[in-house]
């Protein structure tokens, strides 16, 4: 197997895209994302170093990675964030940024010098009060007003919001409203399972429920279908004359598996096939070791599922039991 087939698997994905979580913590408590009582944190010797980074990444540059996401916990609170970036940026890739908004406007100049054109950043909230209650702290003007900021200072912008049922569904127009005067690209995301957060069915919205409040509340003839890429994990729309677009991303209930192209390295060096798997392979002892980590990387790749790591139907993917073995979505990284 040449180097440059390590990375597609049997299923013949090419696994071009590099999601880096560079810390277990946040400086949020997000409900969906944090187990109330946190999580057990690696120890700090058993996380990634810069240069444990910057090696990993690029041997996955080498066989054929063309974009890295870094992100958390929330990425931009480790000490050492910027000259992560600083690193990456050297890199073939397109470099990208998931990250909650809070502390976002102090890297807005590194951001530039380090080629980063794109920023996902989560806001499930457009209430003081229960963004409050999801995230646990209060930071939603100074998220908003960076979401604006970043938007003024040029760049792509986008919007994760993830939705439950009872909580913030009522809001799905007004977040489509963000986009009327603001060219950001809000994407609403199907909760999901992992260990800790309570998921069941009962709280999920569903693509088909999003799409009905949307009929509802626009004129058919108004909302265009915008065509997704191949490895795009959004369903992506417009409504005629707005600035911005809105999409939305069901791992649920119409999973996207088929033209998945992404692999995930934890912030303990270990990666995931699948955001669903428990299963990982650990690639620092190895690095540390001073031995190759190919074999390691091809194997997970030769070892991916179709499916949601297995879980090809909805009623193997809702048993809740089966993703406590998964991680927490904060030590993830989404
Ligand atoms: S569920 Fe797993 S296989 Fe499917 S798109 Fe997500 S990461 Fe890829």
């Amino acid at each position: 197997m040449t180097k440059s087939n390590i990375l597609t698997d049997t299923f013949g994905r090419k696994h071009n895209y590099l999601r880096i979580s560079l810390t277990e913590r946040c400086n949020l408590r997000c409900t969906y994302c944090m187990p109330a009582d946190g999580i057990q944190l690696s120890p700090k010797d058993h996380l990634m170093t810069y240069e444990e980074i910057y090696t990993i990444a690029k041997e996955f540059v080498s066989m054929g990675v063309t974009k890295i996401r870094l992100t958390g916990g929330e990425p931009l609170i480790r000490k050492d964030a910027a000259l992560i970036m600083e690193k990456l940026s050297s890199l073939p890739v397109q470099l990208t940024l998931t990250t909650n908004g809070v502390i976002v406007d102090k890297f807005i100049d590194h951001f530039k010098k380090c080629g980063i054109k794109t920023l996902n950043v989560s806001l499930d909230s457009l209430h003081l009060q229960k963004n409050k209650e999801i995230t646990r702290r209060s930071y939603f003007e100074k998220v908003y007003q960076n979401i604006i900021l970043l938007v003024k200072e040029g760049f792509v912008v986008k919007v994760n919001c993830v939705l439950m049922k009872g909580f913030n569904d009522d809001e799905v127009i007004d977040f489509i409203n963000l986009s009327k005067n603001l060219p950001v690209h809000v994407r609403f995301i199907e909760f999901m399972p992992f260990d800790g957060n309570q998921w069941n069915m009962e709280r999920l919205v569903s693509l088909q429920e999003i799409l009905s409040k949307v009929h509802s509340n626009f004129e058919k003839n108004a909302i265009v279908k915008l065509q997704d890429a191949p490895n795009d994990t959004t369903k992506s729309y417009q409504i005629k004359g707005y600035q911005g677009t809105f999409a939305i991303i069901s791992s649920v209930t119409n999973p996207f598996c088929d033209g998945c192209n992404r692999i995930r390295l934890t912030a303990n060096g270990q990666i995931k096939n699948c955001l669903f798997s428990s299963k990982e392979s650990d690639l620092l002892t190895t690095l540390r070791a001073g031995k190759s980590i190919i074999p390691i990387i091809q194997k997970a790749v030769q070892t991916k599922l179709k499916v949601r790591s297995g879980m090809n139907t909805l009623d193997k993917f809702s048993q809740s039991d089966i993703h406590s073995n998964n991680r927490s979505m904060i030590a993830i990284g989404g």
